[in-house]
C-alpha cells in the first residue's frame, strides 16, 4: 500500500468540494479537481473506468500524468472493451491496473456451475466486481469515477469532492457537473477514444452476458440518461396518483454500483439496508418519525425494525420486483438525516 501524502479526512473533502464547486467551466473544474487529488494523494489516488470511453482518463492524464486507472477485468468483457482499454493505455499518460477476480471464469464455473450470471447474478457480481474493487481500493486513500449528476435522480446531489465514509477515503467526481453536450464537445475536440460498442447502440458498457444494445425507439436513459426515463407507466402501483409512474427494478450491476456509492448501505437486488445506532431508545424513536416523514413525502415505505437504540432500515420496491432508483434515493435521504456511521 502506498502512503498518502496527506491523510484523507471528511473535513479535507468538504473543504476541497467548497473550493472547486465554484468553478463554472466544467473542463476547468474537472482538471482542478484531478490536479488537486494527484498533488494531495500522489500514488494513493486512482480512478476507476469501465472503458466506455477515455474521457476521464484523458482529463486525468492532463492534470496528473501517470495517474492510475483501475479496470475491473471480470473475464466477461467484450473484445471491444479490452481493445478500448489497450487503446487508451497506449495513447495517454496513465497506468491501467486491470484487476481480476480471485477465481478465473473457468474456476468459478467449476465451483458454482456454468453461467452463474444467469442463475445468481448477485453472487457473480460480488465475486467478479464488488470484492475485487473493495480489495483494490483498500490500497488507496482517494479514488474517483466518472459519475455525472445528469445521469439519474439518485446522482443529482453528487459532489465534485466527497467523503466515502464506507471506505474511509476521499472520493472525487470530476465529471459531476458535466452534461452530454460537454462530453460530446470534449470528445470531439480532443479525439478521445470511445468504445466502438457505443457507436452501435450500447448505452452502457459492462459484461457481455449482462449488457445489451438499445433497441430502435427504446429510451437509452436507463443506462446513460436522465433518471426519469427509468420510470415506467406500466409499473404504476395501486394507490398512486393517476399519471404518476414508478421506477423499474435495477440490474444487479446497477444495484452493486449504487450500494458502493452510498455511504452506509449494503444489500443486493432483493433489498438494501442500513443500521443506525442512537444514544437512547427515545432518540431511536424520534429517528423513526424522521424517516417516516421523508418516506411519506416520497410515497415510499421502508421496513423499519426498532431494537432498543438501534434502527434497521430496509428498502425495496416489491411491486417492481427489486431495488429501484426510488429505493436508492430514499437511502440517500436517510443518509442525509443520519450522516454518522452505521451501528454495526
Ligand atoms: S455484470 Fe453479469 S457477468 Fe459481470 S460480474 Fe455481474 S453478473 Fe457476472
Amino acid at each position: 500500500m502506498t502512503t498518502a501524502l496527506i491523510e484523507p479526512t471528511p473535513e479535507l473533502a468538504a473543504e476541497a468540494d467548497a473550493r472547486f464547486e465554484g468553478i463554472a467551466d466544467p473542463v476547468e473544474q474537472a482538471l482542478a479537481v484531478l490536479r488537486w487529488a494527484g498533488e494531495t494523494f500522489g500514488d494513493s489516488f486512482a480512478l476507476t473506468s469501465s472503458m466506455a470511453d477515455g474521457l476521464l482518463a484523458h482529463l486525468a492524464a492532463r492534470a496528473h500524468p501517470g495517474v492510475q486507472v483501475i479496470f475491473l477485468q471480470t473475464g466477461y468483457h467484450f473484445a471491444e472493451t479490452i481493445g478500448t482499454r489497450d487503446w487508451i493505455a497506449s495513447v495517454m499518460d496513465i497506468r491501467v491496473l486491470s484487476v481480476e477476480a480471485e477465481k478465473t471464469v473457468a474456476e468459478q464455473d467449476a465451483e458454482f456451475g456454468p453461467a452463474l450470471h444467469d442463475r445468481d447474478p448477485d453472487l457473480c457480481c460480488d465475486l467478479r466486481k464488488v470484492q475485487p474493487l473493495a480489495r483494490t481500493l483498500a490500497g488507496f486513500s482517494a479514488w474517483g469515477s466518472g459519475v455525472r449528476r445528469d445521469e439519474s435522480v439518485t446522482r443529482v446531489g453528487t459532489k465534485v469532492v466527497d467523503w466515502d465514509a464506507k471506505r474511509g477515503m476521499v472520493k472525487v467526481n470530476p465529471l459531476a457537473a458535466w452534461n452530454q453536450d460537454d462530453v460530446d464537445a470534449y470528445v470531439h475536440e480532443h479525439q478521445v477514444p470511445v468504445n466502438p460498442l457505443v457507436e452501435i447502440g450500447y448505452a452502457s458498457i459492462g459484461c457481455a452476458p449482462c449488457t445489451r444494445p438499445v433497441a430502435p425507439g427504446e429510451d437509452p436513459a436507463p443506462a446513460a440518461g436522465p433518471a426519469a426515463a427509468r420510470w415506467s407507466a406500466a409499473s404504476t402501483p395501486r394507490g398512486d396518483t393517476p399519471g404518476m409512474t414508478r421506477p423499474q427494478a435495477l440490474s444487479p450491476e446497477e444495484v452493486a454500483t449504487a450500494v458502493a456509492e452510498l455511504t452506509h448501505w449494503d444489500g443486493d437486488v432483493q433489498g438494501i439496508y442500513r443500521r443506525v445506532e442512537f444514544p437512547s431508545f427515545r432518540a431511536a424513536v424520534d429517528a423513526v418519525v424522521q424517516i417516516a416523514d421523508v418516506a411519506e413525502e416520497m410515497d415510499h415505505h421502508p421496513d423499519l425494525d426498532l431494537r432498543y437504540d438501534c434502527v434497521r432500515i430496509a428498502v425495496v420496491t416489491h411491486d417492481a420486483g427489486g431495488v429501484t432508483e426510488l429505493d436508492v434515493e430514499l437511502a440517500r435521504r436517510v443518509d442525509a438525516l443520519f450522516p454518522g456511521t452505521n451501528g454495526d
